[in-house]
Formats: structure tokens, sequence, C-alpha cells
């Protein structure tokens, strides 16, 4: 039996089909050359815009047209969305939602009854097939309490569980030793775990403390758990990354009240502070890089304005700037979606331009500076490429003789020439 894993979203979705991919091997699958030759084809997919969902409804109706044998398989955020299981009635034939994900092999037996073993087991016991093999993604939970108004993942994911310390500190040891140089931690908010005596700042210094020489990163983060104790743990541990992806999502408190994000922009703007300072003392400065989402129901002029000015205050080095749109389900689909469509787009430029300003203002002083860079692969003409600590993009110059052994290393990168959202250098 062959299989074959679409990925749509988030890294928590690259995760889970890593575990996927090795419950699905360690069962006999072997992996399929392309979608259209497997016998399962899973789409993880992602429902935190419509553009991504848009992707999983195209994806299905392709595979039904050229393999028309394949068992379809829907897991992440639109697993358990009604809307979405009539409008691909007929059409798919599992609905795996992410914490079922170990029922996979016998809800594919049933739908063909002379293929599959049976062996659930918890899916993030799992151990994964990881897609790279210098950077590992390690779930430490999954789902998410806070009910943000706009987001569906809490109705998709479900309530927050997370893992037990010993058994994340284990899995991050044995990728150490299987010489990973970069560990993210992901949940949907790290900073509320919690398991038995252990918080989320204690299971960083666990983790910190393993030896080795490696990144650690954490995503994500939410403002309101960011806690004075966190800042000071993040600040002591020396593998942990300078950057810090914090979701403002809006720079103005009515809005911020109206999304359920329980934190006012002068919150958001304080925990800026303490980051740079309890970090102040990093060969480099800390990188902070953010969410935001622009043209939420009653976001007028006046509102956007303040998201303006925080972005002017903050100087992020990145933004992910969405365009509303009102997701199945949620407490702001109910609200009246009033900013028009072209005034989303023109608010998503203008805080674009704002924000290559800043990027560049702070990419500066790297310049003629020695930074780590961690080299991940070639880009398509042929040159080394990675990324420094804080999240930058690095590109090696006249490297296209230097061979292959170095991607996956992390190399010493003089920085000669600057971007917005790139540098650029030769080997030290
Ligand atoms: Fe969604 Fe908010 Fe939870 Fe993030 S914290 S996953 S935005 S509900």
């Amino acid at each position: 039996m062959t299989y074959y894993i679409i990925v749509i979203g988030c890294q928590m979705n690259v995760a889970d089909s890593e575990r996927l991919a090795a419950y699905l091997e360690s069962n006999g699958y072997t992996l399929a050359l392309d979608e259209n030759k497997a016998d399962v084809v899973i789409i993880t997919t992602c429902g935190v815009k419509q553009s991504a969902e848009d992707r999983a409804y195209g994806i299905v109706n392709q595979l039904k047209k050229k393999n028309k044998k394949a068992t379809i398989v829907i897991t992440g955020c639109l697993s358990e969305r009604p809307d979405v299981k009539r409008r691909l009635k007929g059409q798919v034939d599992i609905w795996l939602p992410t914490i079922q994900m170990e029922t996979l092999l016998e809800q594919i037996k049933k739908s063909r009854p002379s293929d599959a073993k049976i062996d659930p087991r918890n899916y993030l016991k799992i151990a994964p097939k990881y897609q790279s093999t210098f950077t590992a993604y390690v779930p430490i939970g999954n789902g998410c309490n806070n009910f943000c108004s706009y987001c569906a993942v809490p109705y998709a994911r479900g309530r927050e569980v997370y893992r037990p310390a010993g058994e994340i500190v284990k899995e991050v040891k044995d990728l150490l030793g299987r010489g990973f140089k970069e560990i993210v931690l992901l949940a949907q908010n790290v900073n509320s775990y919690k398991s038995g005596t252990v918080d989320f700042p204690k299971l960083l210094e666990k983790v910190n403390a393993l030896p080795g020489n490696f990144w650690l990163r954490l995503f994500s983060s939410h403002p309101k758990d960011m806690s004075g104790a966190l800042i000071k743990t993040m600040a002591k541990c020396d593998k942990l990354c300078e950057h810090v992806h914090l979701a403002v999502q809006s720079g103005d408190d009515k809005i911020l009240q109206a999304m359920n994000r329980k934190y006012t922009s002068a919150h958001f703007q304080d925990l800026i502070v303490k980051i740079r300072k309890a970090m102040a003392k990093r060969s480099v400065p800390v990188a902070i890089t953010t969410d935001v989402i622009v043209g939420f129901p009653g976001e007028g002029k006046k509102e956007f304005k303040n998201t303006l000015k925080l972005f002017k205050d903050v100087k992020f080095d990145l933004a992910y700037v969405s365009k509303y749109s009102p997701r199945f389900g949620t407490v702001a689909s109910k609200m009246k979606d009033d900013v028009p469509l072209v005034e989303k787009k023109l608010r998503e430029q203008e805080l674009g331009a704002l924000l290559k300003k800043t990027a560049l203002a702070n990419n500066k002083s790297y310049l003629h500076k020695t930074v780590d860079v961690l080299l991940e692969g070639r880009n398509r003409h042929g040159q080394l490429y990675g990324k420094t600590r804080t999240y930058k993009f690095v590109t090696l110059e006249d490297s296209k003789k230097i061979g292959d052994d170095l991607i996956g290393q992390i190399v010493k990168i003089k920085i000669n020439q600057v971007r917005e959202f790139a540098l650029e250098g030769k080997l030290v």
C-alpha cells in the first residue's frame, strides 16, 4: 500500500504530517511518487484563511479526476467542519480529526477492507518521519483554550493537551544524538504549557540544558501568557534563538477586545520593551516578528491608525499580514464583515510598506558583521542559503562551487549586503 501527504498551512500541520508518515510506514506503507499514484492521499488542511480552504477543495476535485482509486483523507483544521463536509460530500472517504490520528488504519480498513492492520496509539507519541535532517518540529501539545473570536483552531483541534516533559526531553535528546541542529518546540500557545509540576519556563530550562551546539525556537506564543518569569528564563537560555514571534493581531484596544485577545496595545508594547531589554546582552539584537489582521469587523480608519502607530513604535522585523475573512462557526463570523475588500487590501499594502522600512533599518545593524547561519539548501541560482538565529534569510555569495555537505551545518558568514527581508554575505 502506498500513501502521499499534502500539507497546507502551519508548522503544526507539518509536524502532524511527519507523525502520520511514520505511523503509516511503521505499518508497512510506502511513500508514493505523487498523489496521483497513491492508494491513500491525506490532505492536512488549514482553515486560517479562505485561500487555504479553497486549495483543499481544488486538490480534492483534481484527485477525483486523476486518481479515482485513492482513499482520500482530510485531516487538520477542516476535518470537523460541517460546512466543509457538506461541500465535499461523497468526495472524501475519511474525515480524520488530528487527535484521532491513531484511528486512521482502522478507518482505512473499513473503507478498503483487505488492506490495513490496526495499531492505535496516541498520535503525539508516534515517532515522526522528519522531512529535514537538521530541523525538527517537536509538538509539546495540541489544541487551544483561548477562543480568539476570529479563529477556528479551538473548534478544529479541541482543548489544550500537553505531553509529559520527560517525553519531550527524550525526543529532543534523541534528535540531537542524530545530529539535528535546530529544534522548534511547537504548540498553538507554547507559553501555557503545563504538565504535572512543569510549566513552560521549566520545560525550556530542561531542553536548553541538553548538551550540544543546537538552536532552540518556539512557535507560537500568546502575549497574554508572556510572563515576566518566562522572559527572564528566555534571556538565560543560551540555546534559545534571538527571535521572538508574538502575534499582536491589532494595535487598537477596542478591536483587541472584540477579538477576545485579553491584552491591550500598551501591554503588548511593554512586553516588547521587556523582551528587548532582557535579551540585550546577546551578540545580535533580538528580532521581533508578528501576525496582524487588517479589516476585522469594526476596524475603521481610526482603529487602523492605531495599528500603524504600533508598527511604527515596535519596528518589527517581519509581520504576516492577513486580510480578515470570517471563519465558519467563530464568534466573529456572526459580526458584520463591514470593511470592503478593497480597503482591506489598501491597509495590507500600507502596513507592508511600513514594515519594509523598519525591517531594512533593523537589518542595517548586520552590515559587516559575522553571524552564524544554518544552511538549508540552494536557491534557483545554485547559491547556498540559510537563516540566522534571528530568522533572517541569508544567501551565501559565490557558493555555486561549494559542496552540498555544508547544507545542514551552522557556518559563519560575514554580511556585506542587506535588504528588507534578506541578507547576503561571504563565508568566513
Ligand atoms: Fe486561535 Fe487565538 Fe488559539 Fe491562536 S490563541 S490558536 S489565534 S484561538
